[in-house]
């Protein structure tokens, strides 16, 4: 039976009922946070707690028990029998239960927190392949930098390049690239690392930030700049990150080859410093 937790209970999941006049559900105001657990711990808990709670406070929501997300998360993995398992918790907080209007409910209510674990092992680099990925215009809002639960453009970017046969959508706007509809992107040009600068046009992703350090440990020299698509031309490698999926090749960017198709030496070398890095946190 799978356990899944809410408003402070552990409950079977689908005994869980979650009101119409959710915040949520009417309005999609709410956040959410992803981790992954490796048979035994949450891969750099402490930056998904810190992103959680910025993105709290950026939307004004008020949850006094932020701070219990890593414990219920651990009592969700051992009550689901996770703990010898990779899997993902996913979490969501939303501003609450209240009658439908725009403005927040006055007096304030309780967030809804939701949250589940489910088992989730990522294939690592299969060798010689990678994906595709599609350009699209970034038709988000501006405040990419929150994990905002809305995620509606995102949906529909990603659906056409799935429809299209492609495995990401990359968005582009004003001409530079930002990143994917569910990843961050990286580019290696010369040997050098390009990823867009955080800002409000991307998500400060938690492998992104992982994989700068990485480069730095490795030494290999990481620019924080945004890639303008008429540049495209010139790169060697791209590659995405995220954490369900953590480093994933780009051998295909709309019809141009990138490199000579296969996953590139840079993009290969991070990837292995990035599991090691797993397997050294497992002691
Ligand atoms: N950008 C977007 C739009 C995403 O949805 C994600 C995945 N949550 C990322 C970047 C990557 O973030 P992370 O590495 O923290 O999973």
């Amino acid at each position: 039976m799978e356990i899944a937790y809410f408003n402070g209970k552990f409950l079977p999941k689908d005994e869980i009922k979650i009101s119409p006049d959710d915040r949520g559900f009417l309005f999609a105001d709410g956040i959410y946070e992803v981790m992954k657990w490796y048979e035994g711990f949450f891969y750099d808990k402490e930056s998904h707690l810190a992103r959680m709670k910025r993105g709290l406070r950026e939307i004004r929501i008020n949850w006094p028990e932020e701070d219990t997300f890593p414990i219920f998360a651990n009592e969700l993995i051992n009550r689901n029998r996770l703990s010898d398992s990779q899997a993902l918790i996913y979490l969501q907080v939303t501003r609450g239960v209240a009658p439908r209007t725009h403005s927040f409910p006055d007096p304030e209510v309780n967030p809804t927190i939701y949250a589940f674990v489910k088992e989730f092992r990522s294939t690592g680099i299969v060798p010689g392949s990678g994906v595709k990925v599609m350009l699209k215009e970034d038709i988000r809002w501006s405040r990419c930098d929150i994990k905002s639960v809305a995620l509606l453009a995102n949906i529909l970017s990603f659906q056409e390049a799935h429809e299209k046969g492609f495995n990401e959508c990359i968005f582009v706007r004003n001409g530079m690239i930002t990143e994917g509809s569910r990843s961050n992107i990286f580019f290696v040009i010369d040997g050098t690392l390009y990823t867009h600068p955080e800002s409000e046009h991307i998500l400060s992703g938690v492998t992104r930030k992982n994989i700068l350090r990485i480069a730095k440990e490795a030494g290999i020299t990481a620019k924080e700049e945004p890639l303008p698509e008429k540049k495209l031309g010139i790169i060697h490698e791209a590659f995405i990150t995220n954490t369900s999926a953590e480093v994933t090749p780009v051998i295909a960017i709309n019809k141009l080859t990138v490199g000579n198709g296969m996953p590139g030496p840079v993009t290969m070398l991070i990837h292995k410093s990035f599991n090691a890095g797993i397997i050294a946190l497992k002691g």
